[in-house]
């Protein structure tokens, strides 16, 4: 389709994350003419722990991710400020570890190779509504499309432009990538770090890669202010403080809190932590961003009230893993920061809380589904336990 002698793209995506190209890549394969913007040159870095959660597969029906891995994880070995507590292993590995800039460019290549058209180094710079169609301009001109997915991730401009007031809660993450000695990397291997105790809830990891491990710490909303000198003191505990630091970087997570924070206006959706499709139990969010991607192509593919559509299946199949997350996230981390060894005790005996845990990190159950079977009793402590 043209307008003004220009053409118009069914769909213009913008951001080459893991939400924006399995989105770009679910709307190619469909036939829809699809234009992938990312500001920046790919592959790029992303400040991320890089663990996925093994469900994440399932929502890219299986995909092979072999060529990207850098092993997985089947071991959660569970520290107090960097006091060794106890080690839990799942029959089956429980995520992937992977470089973000592999890992997006991976899904990526997968986006162009089904017809999407890509182009990094390209910003969009600002949106404008006219006639039906959306006018986005970029350094290299304007573009013009009928939808636009946002992808932008939890600093991205579209939701401001586009006037969508999204998930306002934020916390930040930091990490640091370090060339680890061969005995630590052997120490962590498939095993990732927890490390807790961060009031009133956040936790410091470590997952391993080839050569290298990722060791961060997340805190919860406005309590990112020591996160640098929380993340050095960890690195001391871990004894890794004078490994070779490779990458350090710190960066927001978004989390949409109420079906009332809207992910969509018109014809334009808001994906991943664009959206604030992070939970608040781990802070992951490549599960969820590849979830509304496949929403959202889905809405753009199928839905005459593209907004609702895609709002109402947000609501229904992510909003319930989140706001589980969060009250799950509630109680542990309050029993943990108050009641440190009485936790720290059951947790490392009750082994049905770990199997629950690793059902859904394996994607077969899922936060609301465990929830729900805990006695009324014990919902009722989650729900009144508080937490920012
Ligand atoms: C330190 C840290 C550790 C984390 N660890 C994990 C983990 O181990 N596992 C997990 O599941 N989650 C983790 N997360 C969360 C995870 O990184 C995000 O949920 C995930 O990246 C969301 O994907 P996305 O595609 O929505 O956005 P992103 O991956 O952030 O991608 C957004 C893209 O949009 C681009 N962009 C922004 N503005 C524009 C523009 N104007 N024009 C064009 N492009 C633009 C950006 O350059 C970027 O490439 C972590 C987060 C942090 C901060």
């Amino acid at each position: 389709m043209t307008r003004n002698g220009q053409p118009v793209w069914d769909a213009v995506v913008i951001g080459a994350g893991p939400a924006g190209a399995t989105a770009a890549r679910r709307l190619s394969d469909a036939g829809a003419s699809t234009l992938l913007l990312e500001k920046r040159l790919l592959p790029r870095y992303k400040a991320c722990g890089g663990g996925v959660p093994a469900r994440t597969l399932q929502l890219l029906d299986d995909l092979d991710i072999s060529l990207v891995s850098e092993g997985c994880v089947d071991t959660i070995d569970v520290s107090r400020f960097g006091s060794h507590q106890f080690r839990k292993t799942s029959a089956r590995p429980l995520a992937w570890m992977v470089m973000r800039d592999r890992f997006d460019q991976f899904l990526t290549d997968l986006a162009s190779a089904s017809g999407a058209t890509v182009r990094d180094a390209t910003s969009v710079q600002s949106i404008s509504e006219l006639d039906g169609s959306y006018d986005i301009e970029t350094p290299s001109g304007a573009v013009k499309a009928r939808y636009i997915l946002a992808a932008d991730g939890a600093t991205g401009p579209t939701s401001r432009w586009l006037g969508i007031d999204a998930a306002p809660t934020r916390s930040a993450a930091y990490e640091v990538e370090v060339a680890a000695p061969t005995a630590a990397l052997e120490h962590w291997h498939q095993a990732a770090n927890v490390d807790v105790g961060y009031r009133p809830w956040g936790y410091g990891w470590v997952f391993p890669k080839d050569g290298k491990l990722s060791v961060g710490v997340v805190a919860a909303p406005r309590r990112g202010r020591s996160i640098r000198k929380q993340t050095d003191r960890y690195l001391g505990r871990l004894g890794l403080e004078e490994a070779d630091v490779i990458n350090v970087q710190g960066h927001p997570i978004r989390y949409r809190r109420s079906i009332l924070e809207p992910v969509a206006a018109e014809r334009a959706l808001l994906l991943g932590d664009a959206a604030g499709l992070a939970d608040e139990f781990t802070a992951e969010g490549i599960a969820y961003a590849v979830h509304s991607a496949n929403l959202a192509a889905q809405a753009v593919l199928t839905a005459d009230d593209l907004a609702g559509a895609y709002t109402r299946s947000v609501n229904r199949e992510i909003q319930p893993e989140l706001d589980a997350a969060r009250t799950i996230s509630r109680l542990y981390y309050w029993c943990v920061t108050t009641w440190p060894w009485l936790a720290l005790t059951a947790s490392k005996h009750v082994n049905y809380l770990w199997r629950a845990f690793f059902r859904v990190m394996r994607g077969e159950s899922t936060y609301e589904d465990e929830l729900s079977v805990l006695p009324f009793n014990a919902r009722l402590a989650c729900a009144l336990s508080g937490g920012a």
